[in-house]
């Protein structure tokens, strides 16, 4: 049952593994949370994570294997995993594949959350946030909750060019890097390809509509 959610930053792929982790009992592996996790210890591992992660480039394989074959080996597959965000490159395929034989297990889903840039570019140019509330809206979508925010419009910030750019440049690199994988998968039995720009609704009714069989 283990499953691999794949998909540029942006695309919703921690919002829906959250779903599926609530709803069919998996364990979520997301490499982006273990990494970030690693850079709060300031070490000087830490440090030099948290420097590639800001400059939106990838962590090396064999510190991202490291953490995926700890997480891994503690869970143990006592539930399903859902492998977030990893792999993002061959070698990482590799070496997933070595883990799970060892476990005996199998993937049996890979969902991809496909999103284009332009939709990428609106969902980090649109994002404003309440600096009262914490609630995120965006200035394309979300018109109406805008007007109507209860803290008031006052509060609604917008985050710098700076953070724009650096996303922007994920999503270029992950797109590069992980057409490989993509191409790895696309051709394998449990493949599904899921428009990321619907609804979150949307996302999470097609996944059930995958999962349920
Ligand atoms: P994410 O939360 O999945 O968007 O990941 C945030 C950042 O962590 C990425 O932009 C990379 O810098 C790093 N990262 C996460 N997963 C991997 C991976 N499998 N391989 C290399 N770097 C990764």
């Amino acid at each position: 049952m283990n499953l691999i959610l794949f998909g540029p930053p942006g695309a919703g792929k921690g919002t829906q593994a959250q779903y599926i982790v609530k709803n069919y009992n998996y364990f979520q592996i997301s490499t982006g949370d273990l990494l970030r996790n690693e850079t709060k210890n300031k070490s000087k591992l830490g440090n030099k994570i948290e420097k590639l992660i800001s400059n939106g480039e990838f962590v090396s394989d064999k510190i991202v294997n490291e953490l995926i074959e700890k997480s891994v080996t503690d869970l143990k597959f006592k539930k399903p995993i859902i492998f977030d965000g990893y792999p993002r490159n061959i070698q990482q395929v590799n070496n997933l594949d070595r883990i799970l034989n060892e476990f005996n297990q199998k993937i049996l889903f890979v969902f991809f959350l496909n999103v284009s840039r332009e939709i990428i570019e609106k969902r980090i140019m649109g994002r404003i946030t309440c600096s009262k509330c914490n609630l995120t809206f965006n200035d394309f979508f979300n018109k109406n909750e805008i007007e109507k925010h209860p803290c008031g419009k006052e509060f609604l910030t917008k985050r710098t060019d700076d953070d724009i750019s650096i996303a922007i440049s994920r999503y270029d690199i992950y797109m590069k890097k992980t057409k490989p994988v993509l191409d790895f998968y696309s051709s394998k039995k449990g493949f599904h390809e899921i428009d990321g720009s619907l609804k979150i609704a949307q996302i999470t009714s097609k996944i059930d509509h995958i999962l349920k069989v």
